[in-house]
């Protein structure tokens, strides 16, 4: 195994050995682009150093003899006194970690070479001290880890003792004196003297950048980008070049496009007679990369000529490092550059159109959580904030409003024209009006699958969730955080990617490419946005190559219309339960109440004519594509009033003594119903299997809603879903049973109403017995909410707010299994129930409907195991697109 590899041996294809850094340099010395020499120790050597607290024996042989070789090249040897050889070690990782990790330059200046260098450089005296002195305050700093400030403070002192302002007005002997300085600085802090030897200085940064790759904030930075911890960092030793030799050097950067809008140019900043870390510590000001022209046309000219060689080589905009010594320019660093996401979307296309990439490849240049984030409206970036706290970023988007505390305010303040934000402790069903009036939601507990979040992202409604140091007093009306208190009608700012929120009103602007989807922009047109062309486009592109086809959630005929509009290509779960909300919840009391089957019969005729009429307008909406029913799925008792609110209001009326009689018999149906885990309890298909013609009521207005479409002309493709099933008994006994109804509504129509019937696979049993319940079912959609639920056994409104972040800290999983599947574990029950379904019955249809649906992650793993389709909520449906053109391509 080889552990060191010269700049001439690597290329970019090695990042995972070289990283990032020393890959680009190594692929930039092969093009022949002017590159100082090195060498870059691999990520091996990290790894071995990090596991054993050593680094490989065999490492010191090899730096050796690349050092010999480098110092042969350059002519000189690494700290010679006469003629030093200097060099920079620095970290360089596979993902980028910007300023994450170690950096130290001038390796190779002591008390002897320090004149060397000044020789070097025709007698400059006070870079070479200043050089020297820049060399102890970084080594102190990162190798030995003496506080940074110490030198700070020592470096101030020395200015203000000469009465001037900035470093370069110190002359040699203060630098002088300064190293002196800060060699006591590092002898008193670090227990040891800063060394003279220049490989033991070199050993010794090599393992500060080894060590650097488990620093807390490289650690933290890591866990929020989901880069993995094992990786390890390279390191690359190259020798150093000095931008700071006068006003014919300098130090720059530079773009081969705007990373902000993609567009060709001159975009970049340069700082002459500086350092890199100059630039960085915006000691003094930078000028436009353009003016660069004017001050070294000859650099300027090489420039931009190596500019367009980076871009046609990597066929994508990159960002450069340079420095210019004494009218040379060289380059420290290029790799592809970080862009905005709108900014991915044009390059790709203008990419293609330059005829540098194909269509397939600009699909795997932009992703779905970039679409994402363009379809929210934003907070403007330059506006004055007030921050009250932080939660959960649960659904994005940026949303003002008024505060409100309940739903009841939020419908009647929002009839009235009033935007709102609703602000609740937790949300639960009866919150669902309060929740689609307003233009937000605020909780202070659950998390990402809490109900407010669910619910939210199903409306692409902003939520921030478990925002916990916000007190949420719904009895007075009021939230405070510390001392802040806001009343009800107080105006507030939810940051629903960020999770921020924020007191007053922050100015929004509004997403081009939501406007786009809805129609009310278009593409094509001449003054049309350059944004919503390349995203018009490279959805073609993925509607081209996509095998998966897209669903939406929807439980209403607006939102299918909506989604319809997203490029929707039917319903692939509309959950009945939102049917039953509202003005209807006495009926369904009702319903739970009836003693007698005459009681139950009657109520369930009242419900029949309403869930039709949701049916007609569903079918009509949705019309010529499929629709997927699902009879009722929640415990019962979440139709019912809080136990605790009513237990209080009929023992309050008790002590009048004039407790009503339907109060009572509530609070005997609510204790009845209560379930210690009604997740698990007495719902989907059980309900169906206990309360006599609840399901065939809903099979019932299912069917004949379609017949009524018929009649009018319509093509309604409704398919009928069973929720919870365990054992393909129950699916049998249900289906026998709806097929009875839709055998008497076709006889009394005259209609072949062509209804499939399905299930959902969302507990461990049924996708272990998938071969056998497919035998009962022509589709099997699956819900991952509940199969990671009962897989992981983790409550799904529980676990987010409660243990999730220390999972998340100590890596168990990198990001919740119920925001990504889980391949491993619920995925694998996946993959067998497919096989085995597909086994029994070939043409057996196969979706998702979990929130899974709309995950980009998720949305590959499901094409690979041969779904037929994903649904998810309408805002994620071009997202779920996107990424099922990227998984194609
Ligand atoms: C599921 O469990 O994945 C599902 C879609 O059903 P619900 O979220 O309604 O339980
Ligand atoms: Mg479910």
């Amino acid at each position: 195994q080889k552990f060191v590899y010269d700049f001439t041996e690597g290329n970019k294809d090695l990042k995972d050995l070289l990283g990032g850094k020393g890959a680009n340099l190594a692929e930039m010395t092969n093009l022949g682009l002017p590159v100082p020499p090195g060498f870059t120790i691999t990520t091996e050597a990290c790894k071995v150093y990090l596991d054993s607290g050593d680094a490989p024996k065999e490492l010191r042989d090899e730096v050796s003899a690349h050092l010999d070789a480098l110092e042969t090249k350059m002519g000189k040897k690494l700290g010679q006194a006469d003629n030093p050889l200097l060099v920079s070690v620095r970290s360089g990782a596979k993902f980028s970690m910007p300023g994450m990790m170690d950096t130290v330059l001038n390796i190779g200046l002591s008390d002897d070479s320090v004149t060397g260098l000044a020789g070097q450089v025709g007698g400059d005296e006070r870079f070479a001290w200043d050089s020297y002195r820049r060399l102890i305050q970084m080594f102190g700093k990162t190798v030995l880890g003496v506080d940074g400030e110490l030198f700070e403070d020592a470096l101030e002192e020395a200015k203000t003792a000469k009465k001037v302002k900035v470093d370069t007005d110190l002359e040699a002997a203060d630098l002088k004196k300064l190293v002196k300085k800060f060699k006591k600085i590092v002898s008193d802090e670090a227990g040891r003297d800063f060394p003279q030897d220049p490989r033991e200085q070199m050993d010794l940064a090599i393992n500060a950048v080894f060590d650097s790759w488990n620093t807390d904030r490289a650690k933290l930075y890591r866990r929020q980008e989901r880069i993995p911890g094992d990786l390890g960092t390279a390191v690359n030793v190259c020798s150093m070049v000095f931008g700071n030799l006068g006003p014919d050097s300098g130090t720059g950067v530079a773009f081969t496009r705007d990373p902000a809008s993609g567009h060709q140019g001159v975009y970049g900043d340069y700082l002459q007679n500086a350092q890199g870390e100059d630039v960085v510590a915006g000691i003094r000001n930078t000028v436009p990369l353009a003016d660069l022209e004017s001050i070294d046309k000859a650099s300027y000219d090489q420039l931009m000529q190596i500019m367009e060689t980076l871009e046609t080589h990597y066929k994508d905009l990159c960002d450069i490092e340079f420095t210019i010594e004494r009218g040379q320019l060289w380059m420290l660093q290029t790799r592809v550059g970080k862009r905005t996401a709108g900014a991915a979307f044009r390059i790709a296309t203008q990419l293609v159109d330059q005829g540098l990439i194909d269509e397939a490849e600009a699909l795997q240049r932009v992703n779905g959580a970039q679409l994402a984030q363009l379809m929210f409206p934003r907070f403007d970036e330059d506006a004055k904030t007030q921050l009250l706290g932080r939660g959960i970023a649960a659904s994005p988007g940026a949303a003002v409003g008024k505060a409100v505390f309940d739903s009841y305010t939020a419908v009647k303040w929002s009839r009235s024209g009033e935007k709102v934000i609703l602000i609740r402790r937790e949300t639960n069903p009866d919150d669902l009006d309060g929740m689609i009036a307003a233009e937000g939601i605020l909780t202070s507990r659950g998390g990402k699958t809490s109900h407010a979040a669910v619910v939210a992202r199903g409306m692409g409604k902003t939520c921030v969730c478990g925002a916990e140091e916000i007190e949420v007093d719904t009895k007075r009306r009021r939230l405070t955080v510390g001392d802040t208190v806001v009343e009800e009608g107080d105006v507030v700012s939810i940051d629903g990617s960020s999770g921020k929120v924020y007191l007053g009103e922050v100015p929004v602007v509004p997403s081009p490419v939501v406007e786009y989807f809805e129609g009310r922009m278009h593409a094509g047109a001449d003054d049309a946005d350059e944004l919503v062309e390349a995203v018009h486009r490279i959805m073609a592109y993925a509607d081209r190559r996509r095998r998966l086809r897209v669903r939406a959630n929807a439980d209403n005929a607006e939102d299918a219309l909506r989604a319809r509009r997203f490029g929707a290509q039917g319903i692939g779960l509309c959950r009945t339960e939102h049917m039953f909300l509202g003005e209807r919840r006495e009926m369904v009391e009702k319903l739970i109440l009836a003693d007698t089957d005459d009681e139950r019969e009657e109520a369930l005729k009242d419900l029949l004519p309403l869930q039709k009429q949701d049916f007609i307008e569903l079918f009509e909406a949705m019309d010529g594509l499929p629709v997927t029913v699902r009879l009722l799925d929640p415990p019962l008792h979440e139709f019912l009033p809080d136990i605790t609110e009513l237990s209080v209001r009929v023992a309050l009326a008790e002590s009048r003594k004039d407790a009503n009689e339907n109060d009572l018999r509530l609070l005997q149906a609510v204790h009845r119903l209560h379930e210690q885990n009604p997740m698990l309890g007495l719902r989907g298909v059980r309900l169906g299997l206990v309360i006599p013609g609840l399901f065939t009521m809903q099979v019932r207005a299912i069917a004949e809603a379609a017949a009524e479409r018929r009649n009018a002309k319509g093509d309604p493709r409704a398919e009928i879903m069973i929720p919870l099933v365990g054992t393909v008994q129950e699916l049998e006994i249900v289906r026998e049973e709806a097929e009875a109804v839709i055998a008497e509504v076709q006889a009394a129509t005259g209609i072949d109403l062509k209804l499939a019937l399905g299930t959902m696979i969302e507990l461990p049993r049924a996708a272990i017995t998938a071969g056998q319940i497919a035998e009962a079912a022509e589709f099997f959609s699956f819900g991952t909410n509940d199969l990671t639920q009962t897989v992981w056994g983790f409550s799904r409104d529980d676990v987010e707010a409660s243990f999730f972040t220390a999972y998340l800290e100590k890596g168990i999983f990198g990001v919740s299994p119920f925001e990504t599947i889980d391949k491993d574990g619920v995925g694998s029950l996946v993959r067998q129930a497919v096989e085995a379904g597909r086994k029994t019955r070939p043409d057996l249809k196969l979706g998702v409907c979990g929130e899974h649906g709309g995950d980009p992650e998720s949305v590959h793993f499901f094409h690979e195991v041969g779904l037929d389709y994903v649904s998810c909520s309408p805002f994620r449906i071009p997202v779920a697109r996107l990424e099922a053109g990227r998984a194609a391509a």
